[in-house]
């Protein structure tokens, strides 16, 4: 009896699923920054299926405590390791009235799996643990490591996550040859765009201050608005780059615009507007700096009572990066292939990701689901594209 039931346990053999896992994962709420409960989650699961696990929690560098996971399977001490990079972190979910489930319940409808995180990125987890644990279990002892890199803090600030993660392993030894992204890198459907690298990005705002005055006499005043508009024809008439071989042009865009408004017949004393530069690997976020401050004294700057003034305001979201696509590339995109019939467009688009930090150790690409509704309400994955995201992990796992 008991030789049937091991005989049994053999051939059925739990697998994890992926979708299940992602409906655990989502029932446990996370956002950025302290939340041991999702990490030990995914340490209790990896740690049965033979992996070494370290929780690592840092704080400091005026931002606020944050706990990673690093785990690493590698019976051979094989030199190549893959890793998987993720965040648990999710964003706020906004008005939850508005939401068509609780957005941390995990229902499905419809062929859709929702909640917050699951696009963005709680499913691509799931997908990665249960392909890991569905390739392990027909190759128990693979000639190359496996390891994940889990963040809680990736929507946030981004200081005490991966950044440190990576410094920890150096310091420890642990080398990553490869590393997927789950990041959801899709616009519409599973198996579009794979992403190898991302433009850079910097928050501008500018104030002018002119001299206040009577509509009707403009010689003994100075319209901010006059001077704010010109400099932003100025800035948007620059053009500041053709695009390189895997990046669109660099495009600055204006956000915002507004003044003090005192009346019909008052020219203000300021006026102020936002934009914002996505830039490519062709310039340094402190070139666009320049570039910016220049135009500013050239147009803005002046001496003497009836000049204006102008104060420029900026905050670095992120450089452009770009990971040359070489051997991973490759695996993943046939792989992709091979599951959804599609070759991915291999993409530099959208906002910045923790590959930003990974790509200085490692050749990284980001593969994950799609992105249509990531940080929205009634946020969603398609069933069918996170069974097929595990399949084309399980055939890029079966390449290394
Ligand atoms: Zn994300």
């Amino acid at each position: 009896m008991l030789f049937l039931i091991n005989r049994f346990n053999k051939i059925f053999k739990y697998m994890i699923s992926p979708i299940e896992l992602s409906q655990q994962l989502i029932r446990i709420p996370s956002y950025s920054g302290d939340n041991p409960a999702v990490i030990n989650f995914l340490k209790d699961i990896l740690e049965k299926m033979g992996f070494s696990c370290q929780i690592l929690e840092f704080e400091g560098d005026n931002s606020y405590k944050v706990n990673n996971l690093h785990a690493i399977f590698n019976p051979n001490n094989s030199p190549t390791t893959l890793y998987f990079a993720g965040h648990t972190d999710v964003v706020k979910e906004g008005n939850i009235a508005e939401w068509k489930f609780d957005p941390f319940a995990g229902v499905i409808e419809d062929n859709k799996l929702f909640g917050r995180g699951a696009c963005d990125m709680k499913c691509a987890i799931a997908c990665f643990v249960s392909s890991v644990d569905e390739f392990l279990q027909k190759n128990p002892s693979p000639n190359f490591g496996i390891g994940f890199l889990i963040t809680n803090d990736e929507e946030s600030d981004s200081i005490n996550g991966t950044k440190k993660v990576l410094e920890w392993m150096q310091k420890n030894n642990h080398k990553i040859t490869y590393c997927l992204v789950g990041e959801p890198t899709n616009p519409t459907k599973l198996g579009e765009m794979i992403k190898i690298g991302r433009r850079g990005s910097i928050g501008f705002k500018i104030t002018i201050t002119g001299k206040q005055g009577h509509v009707a006499y403009p010689d003994i005043a100075l319209n901010p608005i006059t001077t704010l508009i010109n400099l932003f024809k100025v800035l948007k008439d620059q053009k500041l780059d053709n695009g390189t071989k895997f990046f669109d042009p660099s495009n600055l865009e204006f956000t915002h615009i507004e003044s003090q408004n005192l009346g019909s017949n008052v020219i203000p004393n300021q006026a102020w507007g936002s934009f914002n530069v996505r830039f490519n690997d062709s310039h340094k976020a402190q070139d666009i700096i320049n570039f910016v401050d220049f135009a500013c004294q050239k147009v803005a700057g002046g001496e003497g009572a009836f000049s204006a003034k102008y104060q420029l305001e900026y905050r670095i979201t992120g450089e452009a990066f770009l990971s040359k696509p070489q051997k991973l590339a490759e695996i993943v995109s046939l792989a992709n292939q091979k599951i959804t019939g599609n070759i991915p467009v291999q993409s530099t688009t959208g906002g910045t990701s923790d590959a930003r930090f990974i790509k200085d150790f490692a050749e990284v690409v980001e593969i994950g689901l799609v992105n249509e509704t990531a940080h929205k309400i009634n946020e969603f994955s398609k069933i069918n594209e996170i069974s097929d995201l595990q399949k084309i992990y399980l055939e890029i796992l079966k390449n290394i």
